[in-house]
């Protein structure tokens, strides 16, 4: 399978990914720009060998202009018993935005798998600083499952006029979240304004944050450099790379 993706998949290969295929079972239009797409996995949660843990993710390989491209996607309330899982796709212009918006029962994608990682930071946190956008709501979704009790503060980053009603799960009691509507800087300015009080001890704070590269790599610079907070107590990913301006 490797050899027809070309050498993105023949690296994979080398780093004992492993593959499957994942067969939709459902589709539904969470909001206009938000689609829910849910599959039978293949074996993957079984082969997996343990609990999925919060905002696992799988490169998947998506058909367009004639070859595969590999986009990343994380796990929606995976089920190892049942073998079943879902995407959720924030919608754009792409390859992988395309194949969903078509999606339906029977279809199928492959999918390779690296094994993913997430660390429990210990101590545990007494507060999540939750920095996202709708690309990686799945992932904040599953972290803020993982940590029951625990209040959470969320930066959201929204696009669409739609993105407002998008399927956080936020119980009000225990989570704040604090929209702010894409615009060059407007979410690191925000944050970085806002975020310094809700900290505490820097050795202490917790900080999960993923959104487009550039604004990632802004917030993780200041999150280490100007607020001091420890390697392990950041865990900062981009999500997805801006066009070129
Ligand atoms: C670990 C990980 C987990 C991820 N999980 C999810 C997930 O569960 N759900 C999800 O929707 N995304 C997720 N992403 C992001 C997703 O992989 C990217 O958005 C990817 O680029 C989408 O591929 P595409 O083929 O649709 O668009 P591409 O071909 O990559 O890009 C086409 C155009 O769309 C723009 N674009 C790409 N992504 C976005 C976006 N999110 N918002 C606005 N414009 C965009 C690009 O700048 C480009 O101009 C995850 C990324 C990582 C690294």
């Amino acid at each position: 399978m490797a050899g027809s993706k070309g050498w993105e998949g023949v690296v994979l290969k080398l780093m004992k990914g492993k593959d499957f295929t994942f067969t939709v079972t459902g589709a539904e239009d969470v909001t206009a720009d938000y689609r829910r797409v849910s599959f039978t996995d293949g074996g993957l949660l079984a082969a997996a060998g343990e609990a999925p843990h919060p905002t696992m993710w799988v490169r998947v390989w998506f058909e367009g202009a004639g070859r595969p491209h590999q986009r990343a996607y994380t796990l929606v309330d995976p089920d190892p018993v049942a073998g079943t899982f879902s995407f959720e796709f924030a919608l754009h212009d792409g390859v992988a935005s395309a194949w969903a918006r078509g999606a339906k029962p029977g279809d199928t994608v492959d999918a390779t798998v690296q094994g993913t990682g997430f660390t429990a930071p210990q101590p545990a946190p007494q507060r999540l600083l939750v920095i996202g956008d709708p690309a990686s709501l799945p992932a904040i979704n599953s972290l803020l499952d993982a940590y029951p009790q625990t209040p959470a503060t969320i930066w959201f980053e929204t696009q669409h006029a739609s993105d407002a009603d998008l399927p956080l799960r936020v119980d009000a009691a225990r989570h704040e979240v604090r929209c702010v509507t894409r615009d060059g800087a407007a979410l690191a300015d925000r944050v970085k304004a806002e975020l310094p009080d809700l900290a505490g001890d820097p050795a202490s704070a917790y900080v999960w944050l993923a959104c487009d590269t550039a604004t990632t790599r802004t917030l993780t610079a200041y999150l280490r450099k100007e607020l001091g907070l420890p390697k392990h107590r950041v865990n900062a990913l981009g999500y997805w790379r801006p066009a070129a301006a």
